[in-house]
């Protein structure tokens, strides 16, 4: 018997590999893959996909926002490259050393406090053992990658900004000082040099063209100046779609990985993506109310004539936006039934006159039912939110259930 939840978050693991298969398909042979799986694998639970992630080897590791995400992988025992993609503070840098969490430098004050940090974690380490040495660069008897020599070589990767005015050094010769200021920093290792693209998932490439160029010159200038061997990555999930030309070395995939696009402008038919998350529920009260009757706070819907009004027990509380008080709809026996009034915090009114519904019945309120699919792309246009955002929100009392 299946059991009956308030709400459930479906999460689709094939629709997830299908989608890396996608991606795979624009991408140059060799070129590796960061799985972006912050905010919890955008609101999908970033441990159960790395779990499934940890074994594809053109997967080089996980990005994550806060270093409480890296450590979430890290007890979960996943033990690829993290790379934290925004600022970390300096009191979690031991920890980042020891567990092989790389930082994103952009200040030379930033290099010289992990560099600091990292030698504390190394000196943690007798010696003796160096041998013993790990991917992490501590001796907890994990796997090794890298030789006892490197072993105090502690990976960072340095962002540069080309047109976000967020973080990174400014591509510019005091940007490039500072750059090699930080390649140069004792105990640390240039691992990667990216950028992030504002506008690549925009028809018009051409301002995510000129960011590329700009960071390829950024790029070619530290090589000119001695650095060598760091990976170069610039894409997202939109110039993985359709900037081939901005591939290098690695790729960023973020919001595809859930079968998301990343705007209205990316081409869907030529580039398939399957949504990953389908939001379920069930009908909990059914009942014939009159015409003239008001529903819900504020009394914003009341009816024209006798309606069949069904209740479900979801709200804003589950992420399921208030935005979407008369407006939006759920499948139910695969057809449209619409919100009636206000969606409180914990349930909501739908119109079932003449569907035949009973209580237990399924409610899809993200996802398919029959030959109709209510889409996030639906969901945030009628709801005022971002599609990001959208599958980010979703609450976290909703049960995430993980299905192939
Ligand atoms: C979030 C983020 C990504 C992923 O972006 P998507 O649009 O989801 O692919 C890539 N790189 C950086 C630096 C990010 O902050």
């Amino acid at each position: 018997m299946s059991r009956h939840n308030r709400i459930t978050a479906y999460i689709h693991m094939d629709a997830i590999r299908h989608n890396f298969q996608v991606m795979k398909g624009n991408l140059l042979e060799g070129v590796k893959m960061v799985a972006v799986i912050k905010t919890d694998g955008y609101g999908h639970g970033a441990v159960p996909i790395a779990q499934m992630l940890e074994p594809y080897d053109y997967i080089w590791g996980y990005a994550v926002a806060a270093v409480s995400e890296a450590r979430q992988l890290r007890e979960a025992g996943l033990f690829k490259p993290i790379l934290v993609l925004g600022y970390t503070f300096s009191e979690d840098y031991v920890w980042m050393a020891e567990n092989g969490v790389r930082p994103t430098i952009f200040t030379a004050e930033m290099a010289r406090q992990f560099a600091e940090a990292a030698e504390t974690a190394s000196a943690q380490v007798p010696a003796a053992d160096a041998s013993a040495c790990t991917s992490f660069c501590t001796h907890d008897g994990k796997e090794s990658k890298y030789s006892a020599d490197e072993c105090r070589h502690f990976p960072v990767h340095l962002a540069v900004d080309t047109g976000m005015s967020r973080i990174g050094v400014a591509d510019t010769p005091e940007g490039l000082n500072t750059a090699l200021e930080i390649a140069h920093t004792k105990t640390l290792t240039l691992e990667g040099v990216f950028t992030h693209f504002a506008r690549a998932d925009e028809t018009d490439k051409s301002a995510a063209l000129d960011q590329m160029t700009r960071f390829a010159a950024f790029c070619d200038r530290l090589e000119e100046n001695g650095v060598h061997g760091f990976l170069r990555h610039c894409s997202n999930s939109a110039g993985i779609l359709e900037l081939p030309e901005a591939n290098m070395d690695m790729v960023r995939a973020g919001i595809t990985v859930y079968g998301i696009y990343p705007s209205e402008e990316m081409d869907r038919e030529k580039n398939r993506l399957h949504p990953v998350m389908e939001l379920k529920s069930h009908v909990v009260y059914v009942k014939t109310i009159p015409a003239g009757t008001p529903v819900s706070y504020g009394g914003t819907f009341v009816t024209e004539h006798e309606t069949e009004v069904a209740t479900i027990p979801v709200g804003y509380g589950d992420g399921y936006p208030r935005s979407l008080s008369n407006k939006g709809s759920v499948l139910i026996h695969g057809k449209r039934a619409r919100i009636l009034g206000r969606v409180c915090m914990d349930q909501f009114m739908v119109d079932v006159t003449g569907m035949g519904v009973q209580v237990l019945d399924e409610v899809t309120l993200m996802g398919k039912d029959g030959d109709d699919e209510i889409t996030v792309d639906e969901l945030g246009a009628l709801s005022g939110r971002f599609p990001y955002e959208f599958v980010c929100d979703v609450g976290k009392r909703v049960p995430r259930v993980y299905c192939e």
